[in-house]
């Protein structure tokens, strides 16, 4: 998303909005489980995912929403119920598992109109390696299937 703020010299008002960002990733709090859709994260009624019995959503728009960044969660969370894995864990393998599919040599976040930096720029030289190795390892696997 691009922000539209404009360095200048006029002062910044408590309320100016400066940054407004989708987020890389995301977890619902594990607190608020089953009350709201963990792709919308909006409170409503809510059916569990038919997979890993964990993850709940408001409908199918979100379930389909979501099934792109979730198919390799619900499958690994399928795999090591009924253990309930603590929310940063979650969000550190969401991170690991989108870096690892290449998204962050290409997600862009805008501090202005034209400036913008990206996951991998965040990353120390040791992570950066580490996330392509995982990268690697998972080509190889998906050639063998
Ligand atoms: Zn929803
Ligand atoms: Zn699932």
């Amino acid at each position: 998303m691009k922000n539209n703020y404009k360095i200048s010299d006029t002062p910044v008002k408590a309320g100016d909005l400066l940054l407004n960002e989708n987020p890389f990733v995301y977890v619902l709090s594990s607190k608020e489980k089953g009350l709201r859709c963990d792709n919308c994260l909006q409170k409503s009624k809510v059916l569990k995912c038919s997979g890993c019995q964990f993850v709940h959503y408001c409908g199918r728009v979100c379930q389909k929403e979501a099934w792109s960044g979730h198919k390799w969660e619900c499958a690994n969370l399928k795999r090591v119920a009924p253990k309930i894995i603590p929310d940063a864990a979650r969000m550190l393998a969401k991170i690991v598992n989108r870096l690892s599919r290449g998204d962050g040599q290409s997600y862009r976040a805008y501090y202005t109109k034209t400036s913008f930096r990206m996951w991998k720029d965040l990353m120390s030289r040791k992570c950066y390696i580490f996330v392509l190795k995982k990268k690697r390892k998972n080509a190889v696997k998906d050639r063998k299937n």
